[in-house]
Formats: structure tokens, sequence, C-alpha cells
């Protein structure tokens, strides 16, 4: 047996005296988890704080109602682009098949990839139900990480934020990097939660100007997160435009856009969701002859 051996056993009968043996309780320090984060990134434009800052306030918790749009069926006009049956409105990055796996009425995460709509949209009116790992693991970003990541660029955080603390920035219903949530109204891991978001896309002119930034509202289990925000540019971390941790910017596209649900290392349950094209006031209908 090599001394590591030995060690090693060794520490295996000190555990299992420890375990056998009345012992006194640990001393209660009291001293809160360090919240991970960062204090040498840049400053976030119009705000006194960095990207990731650990220091930004904690948004107070509010705790929503029993159901809100739990389970709401789609209206006349939506797109439904899961109903628990199939992944047919769905992609992934190569335009292949969607890789996830449909269960009883909702789907999950499989080969490590994210899936996105083969639809898009210019600005819409999106359903989402979601649900965190229970029992749950991990801390900070690392507890059930998923996301909405509009056009691959703008992304809606989901963590898991019940009673676990990250930068407010990267919370769940946070735009990342960008604006934490009002407050946060999550749910306990595995209960179904709801995002219903009104996405604005962002609009340049043909010389490449900005005429108009991205503009979400989000609404968490019935309660506003985010009140008509303004991105700042694309977020962090999500493609080779925005690396991780770098400040926002805004690369010009087309104003449709797809919605993707991003894989980050978790098991993230997805269900209902349906999406409606947002049209403009005072327009008439338009009748279908055919
Ligand atoms: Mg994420």
């Amino acid at each position: 047996m090599t001394t590591k051996h030995w060690m090693k056993n060794f520490g295996v009968g000190v555990l299992l005296l420890t375990l056998t043996a009345p012992v006194a309780a640990p001393a209660q320090t009291n001293k809160p988890e360090p919240i991970e984060g960062f204090r040498d990134t840049p400053l976030i434009p119009g705000t006194k704080w960095h990207i990731h800052d650990p220091d930004r306030p904690q948004p107070p918790v509010v705790a929503p109602a029993a159901s809100f749009s739990q389970s709401a069926p789609a209206p006349s006009d939506a797109e439904v682009l899961f109903d628990g049956q199939d992944l047919s409105k769905w992609q992934n990055d190569r335009g292949q098949d969607a890789p996830w796996v449909v269960k009883e009425g909702y789907m999950e995460p499989a080969a490590q990839q994210g899936i996105r709509t083969r639809g898009k949209w210019a600005d819409f009116q999106l359903h989402v139900e979601f649900a965190t790992p229970n029992p749950p693991h991990g801390a900070g970003q690392g507890r059930g990480n998923s996301g909405i990541l509009i056009n691959n660029m703008y992304e809606v955080q989901v963590l898991d934020s019940y009673q676990a603390q990250t930068y407010p920035d990267g919370q769940c219903a946070a735009i990342y990097g960008q604006s934490p949530p009002l407050v946060n109204a999550c749910k306990p891991p595995g209960e179904w939660q709801t995002y219903d978001i009104i996405f604005e896309s962002p609009r340049w002119n043909d010389h490449g100007d900005l005429l108009k930034k991205a503009v979400i509202t989000v609404l968490q289990n019935g309660i506003v997160v985010q009140n008509h925000y303004e991105f700042i540019g694309g977020t962090d971390g999500i493609n080779g435009q925005v690396p991780w941790r770098t400040p926002a910017k805004y690369p010009p596209h087309p104003p449709e856009v797809f919605v993707e649900l991003q894989y980050h290392n978790s098991t993230i349950h997805y269900r209902n969701l349906w999406i409606r094209k947002l049209g403009q006031r005072d327009q008439a209908a338009t009748v279908d002859t055919k």
C-alpha cells in the first residue's frame, strides 16, 4: 500500500469514527456565502456597476401566486412552438433536426446543444414554461443554467435563483450582463414557472446606423421583472461577437429573429411554448381570398 492509499484509507477510518462518536455541533459562523462575480470588468454604460458585479444589489424577493399563465392555451393567431408532442418547429444551429428529448409533455436538453426555432419574427409575444432541476445541484451560474437566446444574441437568463444567489445581472430573469430583474420572482426547483416575453427587434437604416434598440418586457410567474428594457446591445458570452465579460455591442441584423433555448450544462425542462407576431396599430385585417 502506498503512502497515498494508506492516508486515504486512514481518512475513511477517521470519518467513520467521527460519524459514530458523539461530536459537538459545528460552530455557527453566520458568515454569508460569497457571491461569485467580477469587479475588474468594464462598467455597464449608464450604471455604476461592473459587468457581472457581485456588489450590485440583490433584487428583492417576491413570492408569485400559485399560477398565472401556466398551461395557458395558445390564442388563435399564435404559432404553437411546442405542445408537448414533437420538436418539428425546432432545429439545431446547423439546420438539422432538434436533438432534444421529448418526455411526458415536456422537453429537455440532449447532445449538449441548444435548439432554435425554424421560424423568425421581428416583434413578438412569447410564452414559455420551464422548470429547473429538482433536487437542485450546483451553485451560482452552475445551478440550472439555460436561457432564452433571441437571435443567439439577446439572453433572458434562465437559472435556479430560488434562495440562491449569483451576480444579479446573471440571475434568473436578468438580461444577462445588463439588467437584473426588478424582483426575484422565482419558484422552487422542479416547479413549473412561466415567462411571458414581449420583444421588439432593433432596427438599422441602410447605412447601418442604429435607429431603434431592442426592447423587452418580461413577466415571470405573472410578475413584471423587466419593464420595457432597452438592450444596450447583444448580451455577453453567447457568441463570439460579444465575448463573455465584455461590453454589449449592436452588430446589425435583419429584424426577423429566431428564439433559441440555451444548453448550459443543466437539464432544464421546457413545455407549452407559443409565439404571436405583434402587428401595427390601425392596420386593417387582411382577408385571405384564396
Ligand atoms: Mg444562460
